[in-house]
């Protein structure tokens, strides 16, 4: 159960708690494009934190399709460009298992099961080469009932972090999210790529593409850029310390991962 090492003095921006006014500058920083005065900022040091960020699926693998029609690889790969975007500027290494529309598997490597299963080691041998790093997978949620909104948190107990940076994630969201009263949910002896993770690690469930109003809002570029931020704020606030202890992590529903497998 490793520790979580946080390099506060290598990444002032981002353990700064945020005011609207931080919020509302940082958009507009982002919006108008101007990277170079906080990117130069970035490259002082060699030491930054490492972020390494997954977005779910890709290429042959689209993961759910949403009731309007998209596709889950797309939405994920798109929220995660932004929140590497928004790292990046604030400090952060950011490693990406994915930044295009593509499967990782070998070359070579025949057959869509096999290739999946080539993808997912080599996604995972990624994350085990930054083993200081903080490891985020983003995925779209899908379930029978449409009824079912909302983001909801996956963690291990693998590091002793990840139940906090769970807690702390799940209340960015219900921020974004009015009426998600979602709970944390515990997936040991789960998914492939959290089995053997060491360094804190969660998986962020965006949302359900088989609600019609979920689906439609993660749809919007607008949108993802929100949720983007979303997860950059619970990341700060996680590397800030001042985490918000309260939550029980009871465990709610059920839901359809065995795609992520
Ligand atoms: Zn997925």
């Amino acid at each position: 159960m490793a520790g979580i090492k946080i390099l506060k003095n290598k990444i002032p921006f981002i353990i700064t708690m945020f005011s609207c006014v931080t919020v509302a500058a940082l958009a507009a920083t982002v919006q108008a494009g101007k990277k170079a005065d906080i990117a130069e900022t970035a490259a002082q040091t060699e030491s930054r934190q490492v972020i390494v960020l997954d977005a779910g699926h890709g290429g042959m693998d689209s993961g759910c399709v949403a009731v309007n029609g998209t596709y889950e690889k797309d939405i994920n790969l798109d929220i995660v460009k932004d929140l590497g975007e928004l790292l990046t500027l604030n400090g952060c290494k950011v490693v990406y298992t994915r930044e295009e529309d593509i499967s990782m598997h070998d070359e070579g490597v025949e057959g869509i099961r096999n290739q999946k299963i080539s993808d997912m080691e080599n996604r995972l041998e990624l994350v085990k080469s930054y083993p200081d790093s903080i490891f985020l997978s983003v995925h779209q949620n899908l379930y029978t009932e449409p009824a079912y909104f909302g983001a909801q948190m996956f963690y291990t107990t693998n590091n002793s972090s990840n139940r906090r940076l769970a807690q702390i994630m799940q209340k960015r969201f219900a921020a974004l999210q009015p009426g998600n009263d979602r709970e944390i949910k515990l997936i040991d002896n789960g998914l492939y790529l959290f089995k053997t993770t060491e360094q804190p690690a969660l998986l962020i469930e965006c949302g359900f593409l088989s609600n019609p109003g979920d689906a439609e809002k993660l749809s919007d570029p607008e949108y993802r850029k929100k949720v983007a931020f979303t997860i950059y704020s619970g990341l700060a606030e996680f590397l800030s310390g001042e985490a918000d202890k309260s939550g029980s992590g009871d465990i709610r529903d059920t839901e359809s991962l065995l795609y992520m497998q």
